[in-house]
């Protein structure tokens, strides 16, 4: 309800600010209004870290901090939208939802209009229930203890860091870009040991999305105080016990030492099927991330910059994505006693939830996010890990390289496989969702459920942003 209500308050104030430019009393056209901060959430505690099946401890140190960012953006009519990035591997759904609806009441404004979006770092804690199956037989009480106490310290510091931004409010100039890195390749198609073979004759195969967007926000002066960018690829260069950002935290480092007083943001786009190859030394995680921040500054020096104009639609909806045909308790009962500790975690979470009297869905409220900035950029923020087939297949339906399609974003909550890869099985079509404690694979509309909202919810924000500006024209006498 406080939801509707905040969405009433937003709507009638663009439909003021558009009554008052039609009739010729308004002062001149307003600009954007952005600012960035960041807070430090490198744990203080010896988490157990997040990503990978194999760990059998905690963690031991660390490499570089791990940080919350936040965007606040405002648009000419007072329209405000809220991007957090976090060098995080996922956030659960219900944490997420509690910190939106946080960052959203401090803001006064609707939570459909605050989007959190994870570098997908594994080498960062563990957070919530997020891939809970991994870790759930591993874990003692203690570890449980810190677990819960650094989920509630990340609400706060995010709350923190959204607070510190939106103080920051000031007149800005937006514009887009994109460049490129290639050192993504597509994991499913290439074995990782030939990579570097491969990588020399040119015969690297399987899709793959070299893009770096790039959004870069100037004050009033010109000067760059923000720059947010994406790239599609596992940040998985590094597997061991030490805190870091991976190649995404030294990517944003590099650029904040390029441009002081800028804050550098990364988002993870459609990258479930790809990795940084080679990798596993810190070398060329550094090696990576200049690579990254390198594409960025190209873009940043060479003028291939676009201004966006100061508008902003954002909206936000959950489709439900069906399973597959759900395992019966007899099923569950018998994997539970199995040899594969993972498997077995499942089994037990399920069959736990079977007991209190919750049945298993045979869906997910599957999280999509749309904004559109300027009547050119379109922001696609999808849950979950997205292969790349989805970034593709949305950039050639929308607005090509300015779209960006952003997954790992606000419910990461299963690997999503395109149609395809569904079909193909293996590790993202299939045998990933026991590590997110999901009772069974998606059923085949996966791609024609999310793809097909995401196109429409595009749509949708570009008609309303063309009705909005007929609006706000000036009429002549
Ligand atoms: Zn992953």
């Amino acid at each position: 309800m406080r939801i509707g209500v905040q969405r009433f308050v937003d709507r009638r104030f663009c439909v003021f600010c558009a009554v008052i430019l039609l009739f010729g009393t308004a002062p001149a056209l307003a600009e954007w209004k952005t600012g960035a901060a960041k807070v430090l959430i490198t744990p203080d505690q010896p988490l157990w870290m997040a990503g990978y099946g194999g760990r059998d401890h905690a963690a031991e140190g660390k490499l570089t901090d791990l940080w919350a960012k936040a965007l606040v953006l405002e648009d000419g009519r007072g329209c405000r939208a809220v991007l957090i990035t976090l060098d995080l591997v996922g956030l659960d759904r219900k944490l997420s939802q509690s910190i939106r609806e946080a960052v959203a009441k401090s803001q006064g404004i609707g939570a459909d209009r605050v989007s959190i979006c994870v570098s997908h770092t594994h080498t960062g804690p563990v957070v919530g229930q997020n891939l809970a199956p991994l870790h759930y037989l591993l874990l003692d009480e203690q570890q449980r203890q810190w677990i819960d106490q650094y989920a509630e310290q990340l609400q706060l510091k995010i709350l923190e860091a959204a607070r510190l931004a939106a103080e920051k409010l000031a007149p800005s100039r937006l514009s887009w870009g994109s460049g490129v890195a290639a050192f993504a390749v597509n994991r499913r198609e290439n074995p990782e040991a030939n990579v570097p073979q491969l990588r020399t004759q040119n015969k690297l195969v399987g899709p793959v999305d070299h893009d770096v967007p790039v959004l870069a926000v100037s004050d009033a002066a010109g000067q760059l105080k923000t720059v947010l960018f994406g790239y599609a690829c596992h940040a998985t260069v590094l597997s061991f016990y030490q805190w870091s950002g991976d190649y995404p935290g030294f990517a944003c480092s590099e650029l904040e030492s390029l441009h002081p007083d800028c804050i550098a943001m990364f988002w993870a786009g459609c990258g479930a099927d790809q990795n940084p190859l080679p990798r596993r030394t810190v070398e060329l995680a550094r090696h990576y991330g200049r690579q990254l921040a390198d594409a960025v500054d190209t873009v940043l020096l060479t003028s291939q910059l676009e201004p966006v104009a100061d508008r902003l639609e954002a909206s936000y909806r959950e489709v439900s994505l069906r399973f597959d045909t759900l395992p019966t308790r007899e099923q569950l009962q018998q994997e539970s006693q199995s040899a594969t500790k993972q498997l077995a975690a499942r089994a037990q979470m399920l069959l736990k939830r079977l007991d209190a009297g919750e049945p298993l869905s045979d869906c997910y409220p599957y999280p999509i996010a749309v904004w559109r900035l300027g009547n050119e950029v379109t922001l696609v923020m999808l849950g979950g890990e997205v292969v790349v087939d989805y970034s593709l297949l949305l950039k050639s339906q929308l607005s090509g390289k300015r779209t960006w399609v952003a997954g790992y974003s606000n419910d990461i909550m299963a690997y999503i496989p395109s149609r395809r890869v569904l079909l193909e099985g293996r590790y993202e079509g299939a045998d990933a969702m026991v590590y997110y404690g999901l009772p069974t694979r998606w059923n085949q509309q996966v791609e024609e459920t999310i793809a097909g909202a995401a196109v429409e919810m595009a749509g949708k924000t570009a008609q309303e942003m063309e009705r909005t500006a007929e609006t706000s024209q000036p009429k002549s006498p």
